[in-house]
């Protein structure tokens, strides 16, 4: 058989691909912390019962524990997909004394029913800060450096009491909404409050510096847990966690 080959077709073009959404805001956020002279940090998805919950002073009858919200790993004992990632806290303390200035961006898991503002799986950015004479001033310093490079100069960060068991005093954080700045009654991010809640933190608490081999006595430090997709959500005008992982081509699209 005579088959022609046109060798002057143009060829089928392979589409281009493009890192996803959420890889592309922790780059940037990285970016962000690396100039204010963090460094980054990382650790194990799967963790153990001692580092994710003993060693950041969350006691043996503490609710978060239960079977509602962790995933334990089925046949291993005392093991758990980590709940957030200040385990990364204890593994980085226990290899480094201070100063210490890392974050620790990563994946943690909730055995938990999935809805517009919940998922089983998202991703947290931890901050850690050790040294001598660090204080409250110096989170709320950092905090405002981030958000001000990541959103814009206009954005201001506020500081509420709240309670964690790995913080002392515990510290909720809120950031002025990225849509409204607080002028408008009507706003569905910040529901008319102008006030966006995007994470906890808090001075380390003495018993977690000592299990990461920290002499309390000496050093103290703070740390903090930024909600990735929630801040990435309140940046983009996102209404619903779940697009981030079901792979809709269309939507990771509009970030490339
Ligand atoms: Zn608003």
């Amino acid at each position: 058989m005579n088959t022609k080959i046109d060798v002057t077709a143009p060829g089928k073009k392979a589409e281009k691909g493009g890192a996803h959404p959420l890889t592309k805001e922790i780059r940037e956020m990285e970016k962000i912390f690396t100039s204010l002279g963090f460094e980054i940090a990382d650790g194990p998805w799967i963790e153990t019962e001692e580092v994710n919950f003993d060693s950041l002073n969350v006691p043996k009858n503490h609710p978060a524990r239960d079977m509602q919200d962790t995933f334990w790993v089925k046949n291993l004992d005392e093991t758990v997909l980590r709940t957030q990632t200040s385990d990364v806290q204890i593994r980085y303390m226990r290899k480094q004394q201070p100063p210490i200035r890392i974050i620790a961006p990563g994946r943690v898991f909730r055995n938990e029913a999935t809805d517009g503002r919940h998922e089983a799986e998202f991703h947290q950015m931890e901050g850690l800060m050790v040294g001598k004479s660090i204080s409250i001033a110096n989170l709320k310093a950092v905090l405002d450096g981030f958000f001000k490079k990541y959103v814009g100069e206009n954005v201001k960060t506020r500081l509420r009491p709240g309670f964690f068991p790995f913080v002392e005093p515990g510290i909720e954080f809120d950031v002025t909404c990225f849509a409204c700045g607080g002028s408008d009654k009507k706003c569905d991010l910040c529901s008319g409050s102008g006030w966006m809640e995007l994470g906890g933190s808090g001075m380390v608490h003495p018993n977690v510096l000592k299990a990461g081999g920290i002499d309390p006595e000496k050093y103290q430090g703070f740390a903090f847990g930024l909600g990735i997709e929630r801040t990435v959500m309140a940046k983009y005008g996102i209404n619903d966690i779940r697009v981030f992982l079901n792979s809709d081509i269309d939507m990771i699209k509009q970030f490339n």
